[in-house]
């Protein structure tokens, strides 16, 4: 039985499901959903990530935390946390890069979020000398100064999205039709968690909402203002989210999203007023919405790059510069992809940042 037979069997037994459901099956299933089941990243999987393109992602990230973590007075112990870590690359240069600032990775509690089995079992080989711990769920994040970082986190989480039909909303399910899945809408309704977008949309324009982004946040954002710390938020999307922006990505290629549950990965723009919204109602500061490329050329990645290219030639200094390209230039993932950093009320926002 594969995951799409399990799933046209629940909806004809129980009719047509949310966007959210049908998401949630393919990405986390315990036997058959896409993360539970593999390591999906680098260049013989479905996509890659900032930190599988280069080191220097990490590197900045982790002394931007670390700079944190001086700012606020060097709390000792503290817990560096990461929200779906993928294969703990970014935690391990963020670890390696943090041995600059003494003190910093012999005080750090390290706690990883992650739903997959199979990823854990790879982080556990990439991170296992700094003995971390896996929590099954956020709000189980210790009540301690928190430093956490998530890179392509939130755009794993499972949407639902709402088409406008005069004052109301009809959600966009998933359903079947000669036993195929196929889209189509539920009836008209009121949505309170939509108030604020009758003002910017129109008769037929559809919005999504992330049900789980606000508690994950919420629960991030309220241990950092009540012991300290600070959070660096990257994904792709916007200050706020117009349009279906689902994707299916599978061998680098885009997909069909109702083809084949559970073989590719399923992605959404990440909407950050959202997450800037439930920060502050928690009691944090949030910066401004900055681009990846230009966060990143203010932490000095171009430095970096030619401090690392000093011992390199041939291929590997070709791959150095496309890498720095690839995540630093508008027309990649420089625009695209945006960094929202927390902190508590009176402290500094991470270095980069802005508000
Ligand atoms: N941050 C990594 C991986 C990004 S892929 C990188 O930049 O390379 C998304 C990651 O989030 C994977 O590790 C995936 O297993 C994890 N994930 C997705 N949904 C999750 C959930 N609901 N809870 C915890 N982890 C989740």
């Amino acid at each position: 039985m594969t995951l799409g037979d399990l799933i046209r069997a629940r909806i004809r037994e129980t009719g047509p499901i949310s966007l959210a459901d049908y998401m949630t099956d393919c990405l986390l299933h315990p036997t058959m959903g896409y993360y539970t089941t593999r390591d999906p990243l680098g260049a013989k999987g479905d996509f890659t990530t900032a930190p599988e393109i280069s080191q220097m992602f990490g590197e900045l990230v982790g002394l931007a935390l670390a700079q944190s973590w001086l700012d606020q007075g060097a709390p000792v112990p503290f817990t560096l946390a990461e929200l779906g870590p993928g294969r703990g690359t970014l935690m391990a240069d963020i670890l390696r890069a943090g041995r600059a600032v003494p003190g910093f990775v012999q005080a750090a509690d390290l706690v990883l979020i992650e739903a997959s089995p199979a990823l854990r079992a790879r982080q556990a080989v990439t991170l296992g000398e700094y003995t971390p711990r896996w929590l099954d769920r956020i709000d189980e994040l210790p009540n301690s100064p928190l430093f956490l970082v998530a890179n392509e986190f939130f755009d794993a989480l499972p949407v639902r999205q709402f088409l406008r039909d005069g004052a109301g909303w009809r959600e966009r399910l998933v359903g079947l039709d000669h036993d195929e899945l196929t889209f189509g809408l539920g009836p008209n309704s009121p949505q309170p968690g939509l108030e604020h977008r009758l003002a910017d949309t129109r008769d037929g324009d559809l919005v999504e909402i992330c049900p789980s982004a606000v508690p994950a946040i919420s629960v991030v954002a309220s241990r950092i203002a009540e012991h300290g710390g600070g959070a660096l938020i990257f994904d792709y999307g916007d200050w706020r989210s117009l349009g279906d922006t689902l994707q299916a990505l599978r061998g680098h290629q885009r997909a069909e999203v109702l083809a084949d549950p559970g073989q590719a990965d399923l992605t959404v723009h990440v909407d950050f007023e959202a997450l800037a919204q439930a920060a502050a109602a928690a009691g944090c500061n949030h910066s401004r919405l900055t681009t990846q490329g230009v966060f990143l050329e203010r932490l000095g990645i171009t430095a970096r790059a030619q401090s690392l290219a000093r011992n390199l030639e041939g291929q590997a200094l070709d791959e150095l510069i496309a890498a720095h390209r690839r995540l630093t230039h508008p027309e990649e993932m420089g625009n695209l992809f945006k960094v929202l950093g927390l902190c508590p009320a009176q402290a500094a926002l991470p270095p980069g940042l802005d508000s």
